[in-house]
C-alpha cells in the first residue's frame, strides 16, 4: 500500500507539487492524471526515491520512506519504475535484463524470469538482445523487469506513449492483467483521459500541482469537480 501525505516541492520559489495527498491498496492501479506541466512526474520521482520533497510524508506498507530527513534511495523502497525513455540495458539479454534487480539462488531467478517472460507473451525471448525487439517487446520486458522483484509499489509514467497506436491497447489490457496479478499499488502518470479512463481504478486529476479532483472514473468523467476538469474530459469519444 501506498500513502502519500502533503508532498510538496518548490522550484526556484514556484510550487510544482503543492500540497498532494493519495492513496493506492495492493491490487489498484490509480492513474495520476494532468495537462503537461502541472507536476505529475515530479511527484512520481519523489515516490521513486529520486528526487527529494521539500515536505511531506510517504509510506510504503506502513513503512515511512520519506519524511523530514528521512530519505531511502529507491532500492530500499521496494518500488518498481517504467517509464518512456526507461531503456532496457543494450549489452544484456533479455532473460538478463528481467533478471537485473534479483537476488538469491539461480534457479529460482531462473524460475521467476521464465514465468514472467511467459505471462508477457515473450517466451523464447530470453537469449535475444533488446535490439532485435520491436517497441512493443521491449516495453514488455520493460515490464518484466520492474516487476521481477516483487515490488509493494508500482511507479510508470506515460509508459505507453512511446507505442504506436495500434500496439498500445493490446499492451495496455496486458500490462494491467499482469499488475493485477502481482498485486503491486500501481501509481501511473498519464496526460490522456481516455487511458486513465481505461487503467484506472481511481483517478486523482492533477492541475498545477494540486490534485484537484479524485474518484472512480465513472466519477471524475460524469461528475466534473469544475470546467476546466470538464474541458479536459471533453475530448474522449
Ligand atoms: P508532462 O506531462 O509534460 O510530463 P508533468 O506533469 O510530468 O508534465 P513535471 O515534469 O512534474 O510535469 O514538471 C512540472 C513543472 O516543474 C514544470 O514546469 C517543470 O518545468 C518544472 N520542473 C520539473 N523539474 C524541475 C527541475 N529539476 N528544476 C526546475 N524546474 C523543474
Ligand atoms: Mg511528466
Amino acid at each position: 500500500r501506498l500513502k502519500v501525505e502533503h508532498l510538496t516541492r518548490a522550484f526556484g520559489g514556484s510550487p510544482v507539487v503543492n500540497d498532494v495527498s493519495l492513496e493506492v491498496a495492493p491490487g489498484q492501479v490509480t492513474c495520476l492524471l494532468g495537462p503537461s506541466g502541472c507536476g505529475k512526474s515530479t511527484t512520481l520521482r519523489m515516490i521513486a526515491g529520486v528526487e527529494r520533497p521539500d515536505s511531506g510524508r510517504i509510506a510504503i506498507d506502513g513503512r515511512i520512506v520519506c519524511e523530514g530527513s528521512l530519505f531511502l534511495p529507491p532500492e530500499a523502497r521496494s518500488v518498481g519504475l517504467m517509464f518512456q525513455d526507461f531503456a532496457l540495458f543494450p549489452h544484456l539479454t533479455v532473460a538478463q535484463n528481467v533478471a537485473f534487480g534479483l537476488r538469491g539462488p539461480r534457479e529460482e531467478k531462473m524460475r521467476r524470469v521464465d514465468d514472467l517472460l511467459e505471462r508477457v507473451n515473450l517466451s523464447g525471448y530470453g537469449p535475444k538482445h533488446p535490439h532485435q525487439l520491436s517497441g512493443g517487446e521491449q516495453q514488455r520486458v520493460a515490464l518484466a523487469r520492474a516487476l521481477a522483484p516483487r515490488p509493494r509499489v508500482m511507479l510508470m509514467d506515460e509508459p505507453f506513449s512511446g507505442l504506436d497506436n495500434r500496439l498500445r491497447d493490446g499492451i495496455r489490457d496486458t500490462t494491467l492483467e499482469i499488475l493485477k496479478e502481482e498485486g503491486a499499488a500501481v501509481l501511473l502518470v498519464t496526460h490522456e483521459p481516455d487511458e486513465a479512463l481505461r487503467m484506472g481504478d481511481e483517478i486523482a486529476l492533477m492541475r498545477a500541482g494540486r490534485i484537484v479532483q479524485r474518484g472512480s472514473p465513472y466519477n471524475v468523467y460524469n461528475a466534473p469537480v469544475d470546467r476546466a476538469a470538464a474541458a479536459f474530459f471533453s475530448d474522449v469519444n
